[in-house]
């Protein structure tokens, strides 16, 4: 799969027939490729659908329906083309070393919002494991909003997080904040998250979309759907498929939250693309008592997962100390989860 700077917008979606044999599909793609146009292929359950970005003026004027196993060729109208349902009406499901992300799985995510220190990872890490978490979070780069604060270990802290992977058998998200270390924490992360202050970094975008580690792309604090949904289309397109989103809550009229989680944005995903959507109670809510909460509408709003921070010691926690829940929260809370994923007929 290529980029490459395109003229306007020119956007097909070419849907094959059920009959489509390899060999259309190989001739659609020839003929995109000949004029100049970029192809993403999603071979579905029952059809494979052929997105086509190129020029507008070249893709319009060709006869695409006249082809041999083309159904229909539709301009696709909205912004963002390959993470629509138009593109893909199978929901994407991402795997995360051996997790599933997406579909009717439900991912628990937990862990210390920072790496401080090797036990402090570990207690968290073993308590959140013990309780059913199947991915662990911590961060080795923290984006702060005053630059006198934690900033995070480094690649320090990604060792000790690749450490808690081997000894508890868990997977491990870790945000990256800066595109010049995008190599360094996709050599040590399963799953390389984009935090809301950067959900509109285009060239970090860019450069997630051309390595191979998935991407938990949050939603920026004054993003609408339609701008967040542009930006997962910047990895997308690049080649990269396995993104998932996380809805963090956004910045309102509202104080009595730290933001105000948008659990709309949960079913209107599930309209609009087909790429999973997680929810993160901690950062949203930014108070302990409302994680519990929180979470609780999110399985029941459908989301793929949560994100939860954890803390063994909150009162200590050079970040985000006043959201942790304690390990015995976590593990109450997972009977909750277990229960309602049940009846939301959710895989745990
Ligand atoms: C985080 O998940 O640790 C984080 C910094 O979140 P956000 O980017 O949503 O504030
Ligand atoms: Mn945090």
């Amino acid at each position: 799969m290529t980029s490459r700077n395109m003229r306007g917008d020119g956007s097909l979606i070419i849907v094959m027939g059920r009959d489509a044999t390899d060999e259309d599909n190989r001739r659609v793609i020839d003929r995109l490729e000949a004029a100049g146009a970029e192809a993403h292929v999603s071979a579905g359950k029952s059809r494979t659908v052929i997105g086509a970005l190129g020029d507008p003026a070249i893709l319009a004027t060709l006869p695409w329906e006249a082809m041999g196993g083309v159904e229909s060729a539709v301009p696709v109208l909205r912004p963002f083309k390959f993470v629509s349902r138009d593109f893909q009406s199978d929901d994407t499901v991402v795997s995360v070393g051996d997790v599933l992300v997406g579909g009717d799985n439900f991912a628990m995510i937990a862990g210390p919002c920072a790496v401080e220190t090797r036990d402090q990872l570990f207690t968290s890490a073993e308590a959140v494991h013990s309780a059913g978490a199947r991915i662990l979070r911590g961060d080795a780069f923290k984006p702060r909003t005053s630059p006198y604060s934690f900033q995070g270990l480094g690649e320090e802290g990604l060792q000790m997080l690749a450490e808690a992977r081997d000894e508890f058998g868990m997977p491990f998200v870790a945000e990256v904040v800066d595109p010049r270390d995008v190599d360094l924490v996709a050599s040590y992360a399963d799953l390389i998250r984009v935090g809301t202050r950067n959900m509109a970094n285009f060239t970090l975008l860019a450069e997630l979309g051309k390595q191979s580690k998935p991407v938990l792309l949050k939603r920026g604090f004054t993003a609408t759907v339609e701008e967040w949904l542009n930006a997962a289309e910047y990895i997308y397109k690049e080649g990269n498929h396995d993104v998932i989103l996380c809805e963090r809550g956004i910045r309102t009229f509202e104080t009595s939250t730290r933001n105000t989680l948008d659990i709309s944005a949960v079913p209107v995903l599930a309209q609009l693309s087909h790429l999973p959507v997680i929810v993160d109670p901690s950062h949203s809510g930014g108070r302990r008592e409302l994680v519990a909460p929180l979470t609780r509408v999110a399985v029941a709003a459908r989301a793929h997962g949560v994100m939860i921070d954890v803390h063994a010691e909150p009162e200590t926690a050079l970040v985000d100390g006043a959201q942790a829940i304690l390990p015995a929260e976590f593990s109450a809370l997972m009977e909750d989860v277990r229960a309602l994923a049940g009846v939301m007929g959710l895989k745990l």
